[in-house]
Protein backbone atom coordinates (compact mmCIF):
# COMPACT_ATOMS: atom_id res chain seq x y z
CA UNK A 1 0.00 0.00 0.00
CA UNK A 2 1.66 3.55 -0.99
CA UNK A 3 1.74 6.39 1.34
CA UNK A 4 -1.62 8.68 1.57
CA UNK A 5 1.03 11.55 0.27
CA UNK A 6 2.23 9.70 -2.60
CA UNK A 7 -1.40 8.27 -3.62
CA UNK A 8 -1.95 12.00 -4.19
CA UNK A 9 1.40 13.10 -6.20
CA UNK A 10 0.47 9.62 -8.26
CA UNK A 11 -3.30 11.61 -8.84
CA UNK A 12 -1.88 14.88 -9.72
CA UNK A 13 1.03 13.15 -11.76
CA UNK A 14 2.70 14.98 -15.17
CA UNK A 15 0.03 15.16 -18.03
CA UNK A 16 3.61 16.11 -19.90
CA UNK A 17 5.00 12.87 -19.22
CA UNK A 18 1.79 11.19 -20.24
CA UNK A 19 1.61 12.81 -23.47
CA UNK A 20 5.34 11.90 -24.07
CA UNK A 21 4.42 8.33 -23.69
CA UNK A 22 1.59 8.54 -25.88
CA UNK A 23 3.97 10.12 -28.15
CA UNK A 24 6.06 6.81 -28.73
CA UNK A 25 2.96 4.74 -28.62
CA UNK A 26 1.61 6.66 -32.05
CA UNK A 27 4.83 6.54 -33.41
CA UNK A 28 4.97 2.88 -33.26
CA UNK A 29 1.90 3.42 -35.21
CA UNK A 30 1.88 5.50 -37.74
CA UNK A 31 5.77 5.96 -37.74
CA UNK A 32 7.67 8.46 -36.32
CA UNK A 33 7.79 11.10 -39.09
CA UNK A 34 3.74 11.18 -38.77
CA UNK A 35 3.53 12.10 -35.37
CA UNK A 36 4.18 15.61 -34.40
CA UNK A 37 5.12 15.43 -30.66
CA UNK A 38 5.62 18.81 -29.26
CA UNK A 39 5.13 17.19 -25.75
CA UNK A 40 8.12 17.86 -23.90
CA UNK A 41 11.19 19.62 -23.36
CA UNK A 42 13.52 17.28 -24.65
CA UNK A 43 16.51 19.67 -26.28
CA UNK A 44 16.79 18.55 -30.24
CA UNK A 45 19.83 20.32 -31.16
CA UNK A 46 23.26 18.20 -29.62
CA UNK A 47 25.18 18.84 -26.95
CA UNK A 48 27.82 21.59 -28.26
CA UNK A 49 31.60 19.74 -29.61
CA UNK A 50 33.04 21.38 -26.63
CA UNK A 51 31.34 18.65 -23.95
CA UNK A 52 32.69 15.44 -26.61
CA UNK A 53 36.07 16.67 -25.83
CA UNK A 54 35.86 17.72 -22.14
CA UNK A 55 34.34 14.18 -21.46
CA UNK A 56 37.17 12.39 -23.82
CA UNK A 57 39.60 14.72 -22.07
CA UNK A 58 38.91 14.13 -18.84
CA UNK A 59 38.72 10.17 -19.02
CA UNK A 60 41.70 10.05 -20.54
CA UNK A 61 43.96 12.04 -18.54
CA UNK A 62 42.80 12.22 -15.12
CA UNK A 63 42.84 10.46 -12.12
CA UNK A 64 39.77 7.58 -12.43
CA UNK A 65 39.65 7.41 -8.80
CA UNK A 66 39.34 10.74 -8.42
CA UNK A 67 36.89 12.06 -11.62
CA UNK A 68 34.40 8.71 -10.34
CA UNK A 69 34.75 8.85 -6.88
CA UNK A 70 33.38 10.82 -3.58
CA UNK A 71 34.06 14.24 -3.03
CA UNK A 72 32.74 17.50 -0.64
CA UNK A 73 28.70 16.92 -1.11
CA UNK A 74 28.55 20.64 -2.64
CA UNK A 75 30.95 19.58 -4.88
CA UNK A 76 34.89 19.58 -6.34
CA UNK A 77 36.21 22.60 -4.63
CA UNK A 78 37.95 23.71 -8.27
CA UNK A 79 34.46 23.11 -10.13
CA UNK A 80 32.76 25.53 -7.99
CA UNK A 81 35.17 27.93 -8.02
CA UNK A 82 35.40 27.86 -12.14
CA UNK A 83 31.78 28.21 -11.71
CA UNK A 84 31.89 31.39 -9.06
CA UNK A 85 34.28 33.34 -11.50
CA UNK A 86 32.23 32.08 -14.81
CA UNK A 87 29.31 33.82 -13.09
CA UNK A 88 31.72 37.16 -11.78
CA UNK A 89 33.33 37.66 -15.30
CA UNK A 90 29.28 37.05 -16.94
CA UNK A 91 27.30 39.23 -14.81
CA UNK A 92 29.73 41.38 -12.03
CA UNK A 93 29.08 39.10 -9.01
CA UNK A 94 31.35 38.43 -6.41
CA UNK A 95 30.58 34.82 -5.73
CA UNK A 96 33.09 32.90 -4.16
CA UNK A 97 33.36 28.61 -4.34
CA UNK A 98 31.40 28.49 -0.84
CA UNK A 99 27.99 30.03 -2.78
CA UNK A 100 28.07 27.35 -4.95
CA UNK A 101 26.64 23.45 -4.49
CA UNK A 102 26.04 21.76 -7.35
CA UNK A 103 23.29 19.59 -7.97
CA UNK A 104 21.51 17.00 -9.31
CA UNK A 105 19.89 19.38 -12.05
CA UNK A 106 17.17 22.27 -11.74
CA UNK A 107 15.14 19.67 -9.96
CA UNK A 108 17.44 18.47 -7.58
CA UNK A 109 18.44 22.12 -6.82
CA UNK A 110 14.77 22.94 -5.84
CA UNK A 111 14.36 19.51 -4.04
CA UNK A 112 17.65 20.98 -1.70
CA UNK A 113 17.00 24.42 -1.79
CA UNK A 114 13.19 23.61 -0.16
CA UNK A 115 14.03 20.90 1.97
CA UNK A 116 17.05 23.92 3.31
CA UNK A 117 14.30 26.02 3.96
CA UNK A 118 11.10 25.16 4.42
CA UNK A 119 9.15 24.07 7.65
CA UNK A 120 5.50 22.74 7.31
CA UNK A 121 2.94 24.74 5.80
CA UNK A 122 5.20 27.57 5.22
CA UNK A 123 4.46 28.71 1.61
CA UNK A 124 6.36 29.78 -1.39
CA UNK A 125 4.34 31.91 -4.08
CA UNK A 126 4.86 31.69 -7.66
CA UNK A 127 3.56 33.04 -10.80
CA UNK A 128 1.18 31.09 -13.18
CA UNK A 129 1.62 29.81 -15.65
CA UNK A 130 4.19 27.99 -13.87
CA UNK A 131 6.31 24.79 -14.22
CA UNK A 132 4.00 22.06 -12.25
CA UNK A 133 6.55 20.25 -10.86
CA UNK A 134 6.88 23.15 -8.57
CA UNK A 135 4.01 21.88 -6.64
CA UNK A 136 5.54 18.47 -6.19
CA UNK A 137 8.70 19.87 -4.70
CA UNK A 138 7.34 22.17 -2.49
CA UNK A 139 4.50 19.66 -1.04
CA UNK A 140 7.66 16.74 -0.71
CA UNK A 141 8.66 19.24 2.32
CA UNK A 142 4.91 19.91 3.64
CA UNK A 143 4.70 23.32 1.99
CA UNK A 144 1.82 25.58 0.13
CA UNK A 145 2.21 26.29 -3.40
CA UNK A 146 0.34 29.66 -3.57
CA UNK A 147 0.01 30.82 -7.09
CA UNK A 148 -0.47 34.19 -8.39
CA UNK A 149 -3.18 34.35 -10.86
CA UNK A 150 -1.43 34.73 -14.98
CA UNK A 151 -1.15 38.12 -15.99
CA UNK A 152 -2.43 36.92 -19.76
CA UNK A 153 -1.67 40.55 -21.35
CA UNK A 154 2.04 39.84 -20.85
CA UNK A 155 2.62 37.17 -19.04
CA UNK A 156 5.10 39.03 -16.75
CA UNK A 157 3.65 38.78 -13.19
CA UNK A 158 0.76 39.96 -11.82
CA UNK A 159 2.51 42.10 -8.74
CA UNK A 160 -0.78 43.47 -7.47
CA UNK A 161 -2.21 40.38 -6.83
CA UNK A 162 1.15 39.06 -5.27
CA UNK A 163 0.94 42.04 -2.87
CA UNK A 164 -1.71 40.79 -1.77
CA UNK A 165 -0.38 37.17 -1.21
CA UNK A 166 2.45 37.51 0.84
CA UNK A 167 1.82 36.76 4.86
CA UNK A 168 3.23 36.00 7.56
CA UNK A 169 4.01 32.15 6.67
CA UNK A 170 5.14 33.39 2.91
CA UNK A 171 8.55 31.73 3.32
CA UNK A 172 9.93 32.05 -0.39
CA UNK A 173 9.02 33.10 -3.78
CA UNK A 174 9.78 31.12 -6.96
CA UNK A 175 10.57 32.69 -10.02
CA UNK A 176 11.60 31.66 -13.54
CA UNK A 177 13.19 33.34 -16.56
CA UNK A 178 13.06 32.91 -19.54
CA UNK A 179 9.71 31.18 -18.80
CA UNK A 180 8.01 27.49 -19.23
CA UNK A 181 5.28 27.25 -20.43
CA UNK A 182 5.34 30.90 -22.15
CA UNK A 183 8.89 32.05 -22.99
CA UNK A 184 8.58 35.32 -21.62
CA UNK A 185 11.53 37.22 -20.53
CA UNK A 186 11.11 38.83 -16.97
CA UNK A 187 12.46 42.44 -17.28
CA UNK A 188 14.28 44.60 -15.44
CA UNK A 189 11.05 46.81 -14.69
CA UNK A 190 9.47 43.97 -13.99
CA UNK A 191 12.08 42.68 -11.19
CA UNK A 192 12.70 45.84 -9.66
CA UNK A 193 9.16 46.03 -8.61
CA UNK A 194 8.80 42.58 -7.37
CA UNK A 195 11.95 43.03 -5.21
CA UNK A 196 10.47 46.41 -3.66
CA UNK A 197 7.18 44.11 -2.77
CA UNK A 198 9.72 41.91 -1.38
CA UNK A 199 11.54 44.20 0.56
CA UNK A 200 8.75 46.15 1.94
CA UNK A 201 6.94 43.38 3.07
CA UNK A 202 9.96 41.57 4.99
CA UNK A 203 9.87 45.22 6.74
CA UNK A 204 6.39 45.22 7.42
CA UNK A 205 6.27 41.47 8.58
CA UNK A 206 9.58 41.56 10.00
CA UNK A 207 10.02 38.27 8.24
CA UNK A 208 12.85 37.00 5.81
CA UNK A 209 11.19 36.15 2.37
CA UNK A 210 13.29 34.08 0.05
CA UNK A 211 13.20 34.90 -4.05
CA UNK A 212 14.42 31.63 -5.70
CA UNK A 213 15.38 32.27 -9.19
CA UNK A 214 14.57 29.18 -11.73
CA UNK A 215 17.02 29.38 -14.77
CA UNK A 216 17.55 26.34 -16.62
CA UNK A 217 16.82 28.74 -19.57
CA UNK A 218 18.80 31.41 -18.93
CA UNK A 219 21.25 30.87 -22.40
CA UNK A 220 18.68 30.12 -24.11
CA UNK A 221 17.45 33.59 -25.21
CA UNK A 222 16.66 35.22 -28.54
CA UNK A 223 17.12 38.96 -30.03
CA UNK A 224 20.04 39.58 -27.67
CA UNK A 225 17.01 40.21 -24.95
CA UNK A 226 18.79 40.68 -21.98
CA UNK A 227 17.85 38.34 -19.08
CA UNK A 228 18.61 40.23 -15.92
CA UNK A 229 20.76 38.80 -13.48
CA UNK A 230 18.01 38.44 -10.31
CA UNK A 231 20.67 38.92 -7.44
CA UNK A 232 21.26 42.35 -8.68
CA UNK A 233 17.73 43.62 -7.13
CA UNK A 234 17.42 41.91 -4.15
CA UNK A 235 19.98 40.22 -1.51
CA UNK A 236 18.00 37.59 -0.74
CA UNK A 237 18.26 35.55 -4.11
CA UNK A 238 19.09 32.10 -4.62
CA UNK A 239 19.63 31.06 -7.58
CA UNK A 240 19.24 27.46 -9.40
CA UNK A 241 20.95 26.45 -12.68
CA UNK A 242 20.87 23.98 -14.61
CA UNK A 243 22.63 22.81 -17.50
CA UNK A 244 19.75 20.66 -19.15
CA UNK A 245 18.82 22.84 -21.42
CA UNK A 246 22.01 25.15 -21.79
CA UNK A 247 24.49 22.83 -22.70
CA UNK A 248 21.15 19.58 -24.05
CA UNK A 249 22.44 17.65 -21.24
CA UNK A 250 18.89 16.83 -19.19
CA UNK A 251 19.75 13.01 -18.85
CA UNK A 252 22.94 13.63 -17.19
CA UNK A 253 21.30 15.60 -14.38
CA UNK A 254 23.68 18.30 -13.93
CA UNK A 255 23.35 22.36 -12.52
CA UNK A 256 23.88 24.36 -9.22
CA UNK A 257 22.54 26.65 -6.69
CA UNK A 258 24.37 29.87 -5.97
CA UNK A 259 23.48 30.89 -2.19
CA UNK A 260 25.41 34.31 -2.18
CA UNK A 261 26.84 35.60 1.30
CA UNK A 262 23.76 37.90 1.60
CA UNK A 263 21.41 36.20 1.39
CA UNK A 264 19.80 35.86 5.12
CA UNK A 265 21.45 33.49 7.61
CA UNK A 266 23.64 32.14 4.41
CA UNK A 267 26.28 30.34 6.60
CA UNK A 268 23.69 27.91 7.48
CA UNK A 269 21.35 28.05 4.50
CA UNK A 270 24.98 26.66 2.74
CA UNK A 271 25.56 24.31 5.30
CA UNK A 272 22.23 23.01 5.24
CA UNK A 273 22.42 22.76 1.82
CA UNK A 274 25.57 20.75 1.69
CA UNK A 275 23.35 18.48 4.00
CA UNK A 276 20.14 18.38 2.36
CA UNK A 277 22.30 16.96 -1.10
CA UNK A 278 23.35 14.04 1.23
CA UNK A 279 20.13 13.31 2.82
CA UNK A 280 18.07 12.90 0.01
CA UNK A 281 20.37 10.92 -1.22
CA UNK A 282 21.68 12.78 -3.90
CA UNK A 283 25.30 12.51 -1.83
CA UNK A 284 26.34 15.00 -4.51
CA UNK A 285 26.11 16.05 -8.28
CA UNK A 286 27.40 13.26 -10.93
CA UNK A 287 31.25 13.38 -10.69
CA UNK A 288 31.78 13.44 -13.94
CA UNK A 289 29.41 15.70 -15.39
CA UNK A 290 31.00 18.20 -13.05
CA UNK A 291 34.27 17.93 -14.28
CA UNK A 292 33.11 18.24 -17.91
CA UNK A 293 30.30 21.57 -17.37
CA UNK A 294 33.51 23.58 -15.74
CA UNK A 295 35.46 23.01 -18.87
CA UNK A 296 32.35 24.17 -20.91
CA UNK A 297 31.20 27.08 -19.05
CA UNK A 298 31.79 29.72 -22.60
CA UNK A 299 30.21 26.68 -24.67
CA UNK A 300 26.76 27.02 -26.24
CA UNK A 301 24.04 24.59 -28.15
CA UNK A 302 23.58 25.82 -31.78
CA UNK A 303 20.79 28.42 -30.30
CA UNK A 304 19.47 29.64 -34.51
CA UNK A 305 18.16 26.04 -34.55
CA UNK A 306 15.75 26.67 -32.27
CA UNK A 307 15.01 30.30 -33.29
CA UNK A 308 14.83 29.09 -37.12
CA UNK A 309 11.62 26.76 -35.49
CA UNK A 310 10.24 29.66 -33.31
CA UNK A 311 10.11 32.03 -36.44
CA UNK A 312 8.82 29.07 -38.55
CA UNK A 313 5.96 27.92 -36.21
CA UNK A 314 5.00 31.83 -34.89
CA UNK A 315 4.33 33.30 -38.09
CA UNK A 316 2.85 30.28 -39.45
CA UNK A 317 0.52 29.96 -36.62
CA UNK A 318 -0.51 33.63 -36.49
CA UNK A 319 -1.08 33.58 -40.46
CA UNK A 320 -3.67 30.65 -39.60
CA UNK A 321 -5.40 33.01 -36.56
CA UNK A 322 -3.82 31.72 -33.43
CA UNK A 323 -2.82 33.99 -31.02
CA UNK A 324 -0.14 34.21 -28.94
CA UNK A 325 2.90 36.32 -27.51
CA UNK A 326 6.19 36.24 -29.32
CA UNK A 327 8.64 34.15 -27.01
CA UNK A 328 12.30 35.49 -26.52
CA UNK A 329 13.55 32.75 -24.97
CA UNK A 330 13.47 28.84 -24.23
CA UNK A 331 11.72 26.82 -26.56
CA UNK A 332 8.73 27.16 -25.80
CA UNK A 333 5.09 28.73 -27.58
CA UNK A 334 1.94 29.47 -25.10
CA UNK A 335 -1.08 29.54 -27.96
CA UNK A 336 -4.71 30.48 -26.93
CA UNK A 337 -6.49 27.70 -27.61
CA UNK A 338 -9.46 28.67 -30.23
CA UNK A 339 -12.06 27.01 -27.74
CA UNK A 340 -12.37 27.51 -24.19
CA UNK A 341 -11.29 24.55 -23.37
CA UNK A 342 -7.88 23.60 -23.44
CA UNK A 343 -7.95 20.09 -22.65
CA UNK A 344 -10.66 19.50 -25.16
CA UNK A 345 -8.47 20.88 -28.01
CA UNK A 346 -5.17 19.25 -27.12
CA UNK A 347 -7.34 16.03 -27.93
CA UNK A 348 -8.78 17.08 -30.98
CA UNK A 349 -5.07 17.54 -31.65
CA UNK A 350 -4.26 14.82 -30.56
CA UNK A 351 -6.51 13.33 -33.41
CA UNK A 352 -4.31 15.02 -36.31
CA UNK A 353 -1.31 13.31 -34.48
CA UNK A 354 0.17 16.81 -32.74
CA UNK A 355 1.05 16.48 -29.09
CA UNK A 356 0.65 19.76 -27.06
CA UNK A 357 -0.52 20.09 -23.30
CA UNK A 358 -3.15 21.91 -22.45
CA UNK A 359 -2.43 25.24 -20.15
CA UNK A 360 -4.28 23.32 -16.86
CA UNK A 361 -1.28 21.69 -16.33
CA UNK A 362 0.64 25.02 -16.17
CA UNK A 363 -1.91 26.49 -13.66
CA UNK A 364 -3.29 28.99 -16.98
CA UNK A 365 -6.73 27.02 -18.39
CA UNK A 366 -7.25 28.34 -21.73
CA UNK A 367 -4.12 28.16 -23.46
CA UNK A 368 -2.15 25.32 -25.02
CA UNK A 369 2.33 24.94 -24.87
CA UNK A 370 3.95 23.74 -27.81
CA UNK A 371 7.92 22.80 -27.27
CA UNK A 372 9.44 23.33 -30.29
CA UNK A 373 12.25 21.90 -29.42
CA UNK A 374 11.86 19.46 -32.19
CA UNK A 375 13.11 18.95 -36.03
CA UNK A 376 12.52 21.87 -38.07
CA UNK A 377 10.53 19.21 -40.42
CA UNK A 378 8.71 18.32 -37.56
CA UNK A 379 7.40 22.01 -37.53
CA UNK A 380 6.66 21.95 -41.23
CA UNK A 381 5.40 18.70 -41.34
CA UNK A 382 2.68 20.01 -38.61
CA UNK A 383 1.37 23.21 -40.18
CA UNK A 384 -0.88 21.36 -42.58
CA UNK A 385 -2.65 20.05 -39.53
CA UNK A 386 -2.08 23.47 -37.03
CA UNK A 387 -4.03 25.09 -39.71
CA UNK A 388 -6.89 22.68 -40.30
CA UNK A 389 -7.64 22.37 -36.59
CA UNK A 390 -8.41 25.80 -36.12
CA UNK A 391 -10.16 26.25 -39.78
CA UNK A 392 -12.68 23.07 -38.32
CA UNK A 393 -13.50 25.02 -35.15
CA UNK A 394 -14.40 28.39 -36.40
N1 LIG B 1 12.49 24.22 -13.93
C1 LIG B 1 11.89 24.45 -15.10
C2 LIG B 1 11.19 25.74 -15.31
C3 LIG B 1 11.91 23.48 -16.11
O1 LIG B 1 11.29 23.73 -17.26
C4 LIG B 1 12.59 22.26 -15.88
C5 LIG B 1 12.62 21.20 -16.88
O2 LIG B 1 12.00 21.23 -17.91
C6 LIG B 1 13.21 22.10 -14.64
C7 LIG B 1 13.15 23.08 -13.69
C8 LIG B 1 13.94 20.82 -14.33
O3 LIG B 1 15.18 20.83 -15.00
P1 LIG B 1 16.27 19.69 -14.80
O4 LIG B 1 16.05 18.71 -15.90
O5 LIG B 1 17.58 20.39 -14.90
O6 LIG B 1 16.03 19.09 -13.46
Amino acid sequence: MISEKMQEHVKNSSIIRAMFEEGKRLSAIYGAENVFDFSLGNPSVEPPQEVKEAILEIVNHENAISIHGYMNNSGYEDVRASIAASINHKFGTAFNQNSIIMTVGAGGGLNVIFKTLLNPRDEVITFAPFFGEYKSYVKNYDGELVVVSANTATFQPNLEEFKTKINAQTKAVIINSPNNPTGVVYSKETLIKLADILREKQKELGTDIYLISDEPYRELAYDRVEVPYVTKFYANTIIGYSFSKSLSLPGERIGYLVIPDEVTDSENVIAAANIATRILGFVNAPSLFQRVVAKCLDAKVNLEAYNKNRELLYHSLLSYGYECIKPEGAFYMFVKSPIEDDIEFCRLAKEKNILVVPGTSFFCPGYIRIAYCVSYETIKNSLPGFKALIEELK
